[in-house]
């Protein structure tokens, strides 16, 4: 008789996204002719750019002649991609990575998922709290989490790393000593982000202890201020101890036709194992889920044209994101984020838990957003926002927010 993977079952369902969905329409049917806004959406909502959709249809027009059909791609991405990466997001920035310590994959959620297989079903994993839940929830299903305690919403052997008001929403150095470490810079969902000063501590304790930084970097194109480094490969000593994640998804709208990679430098070694190699071998394949198509579209978002283009979207989303800053702190509320992420993360007032706010919001204002409790134990107490919707829904919702004071 088979056997099922009995870790999978310890993973509580998704409680929060299904919450809000029995809330919201449960309002929607008491109150028909009241029209709900959702600032709580988690995935973009600008088309894809001209130049995107036109490299796009040129590609999709190549696999029509057998002389330009492309089956299987390349193991590691197609090499005018990942060496326009190389080039543009890392040698330019004064990073030393080459075109083949990057991966192309099917997104960053599948990269930030997987990752953790190519280590020790011990390794002991350490995480910001809050945070997004893929890091966490992957190694549970691997089985390296030990036991959930509903009361506290902790599993008991993962090193909570709390990123407060109280620390300026900065972890600080875990007490015990983990060997992976997931980084979220800019932070969904507080929007934190770590300076160079504050990253090389990072990189010289995960040196010094051997220990893997992961670190998601899928909101690099938010980043507005000058200290904030865009990778961690621009911090000297990040080749021994380091992995990133990129997306296109949150920068040129890619969430539906996913795109991302993850870069493994090979001096990232345990004794003389490649964790590059390891990583060349995932799950047996011999391809990466990222269709020639996409490569291609890919392509787009590095040429000047696409990049006018899509920093035309950051700055739309951003726009949204300081309606909302500005439009909280107005109405009184303490807020963060939304400077170098397009998340708004704000206190919820003394003696009110994260769904309580949730509940007042929608029922007093009809703004859907999202319980800070679900992003981890520390998110108690907090609420996000985010700047995804449209500018007019945007200014609407503050407009509702703010008569409530
Ligand atoms: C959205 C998001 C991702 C997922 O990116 P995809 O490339 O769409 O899979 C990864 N990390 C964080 C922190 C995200 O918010």
């Amino acid at each position: 008789m088979f056997q099922v993977n009995e870790n999978y079952l310890k993973l509580p369902g998704s409680y929060l996204f299904s919450t809000i969905g029995k809330k919201v329409k449960a309002y929607s049917e008491a109150n028909p002719d009241k029209i709900i806004i959702r600032l709580g959406i988690g995935d973009v909502t600008q088309p894809l750019a001209p130049a995107i959709i036109q490299a796009m249809h040129d590609a999709v027009d190549e696999m029509a002649s057998k002389e330009t059909f492309h089956g299987y791609a390349p193991d590691l991405g197609y090499e005018f991609l990942r060496t326009t990466i190389a080039k543009q997001d890392y040698q330019d920035r004064g990073c030393k990575i080459e075109a083949d310590e990057i991966f192309i994959s099917d997104g960053a959620k599948s990269d930030c998922g997987n990752m953790q297989e190519v280590f020790a079903a011990d390794s002991r994993i350490a995480v910001c709290d809050p945070v997004y839940p893929v890091y966490v929830d992957s190694n549970v299903m691997a089985g390296r989490t030990g036991e959930y305690d509903e009361a506290t919403g902790t599993w008991s052997n993962v090193i909570y790393m709390p990123c407060t008001a109280e620390n300026g929403f900065v972890p600080e150095l875990p007490k015990e000593t983990p060997d992976l470490i997931y980084l979220c810079v800019p932070n969904n969902p507080t929007g934190t982000t770590l300076t160079r000063d504050q990253l090389k501590v990072w990189v010289d304790y995960a040196n010094k202890v051997g220990a893997v930084i992961l670190y998601d970097a899928a909101y690099e194109a938010y980043i507005a201020q000058d200290d904030v480094p865009h990778s961690i490969f621009e911090i000297e000593g990040a080749r021994t101890c380091a992995i990133e994640f990129r997306s296109f998804s949150k920068n040129a709208g890619f969430t539906g036709v996913r795109l991302g990679f993850a870069v493994v430098p090979k001096d990232l070694k345990c004794g003389d194992v490649m964790v590059h190699s390891l990583w060349a071998r995932r799950h047996g394949t011999k391809f990466n889920g990222a269709p020639y198509i996409i490569q291609k579209a890919a392509m787009a978002v590095y040429s000047e044209e696409g990049k006018a283009q899509i920093k035309g979207q950051v700055a739309y989303y951003m726009r949204n994101a300081k309606a909302i800053y500005d439009g909280l702190k107005e109405a009184g509320y303490e807020v963060y984020g939304g400077v170098n992420a397009p998340y708004i993360w704000l206190k919820v007032p003394e003696g009110k838990t994260s769904w309580d706010f949730f509940d007042y919001l929608l029922e007093k204002a009809g703004v859907v957003g999202t319980p800070g409790s679900g992003f981890g134990p520390s998110g108690e107490g907090y609420f996000r926002l985010t700047a995804f919707g449209t500018y007019e829904n945007t200014v609407a919702a503050l407009e509702r927010i703010k008569k409530l004071v």
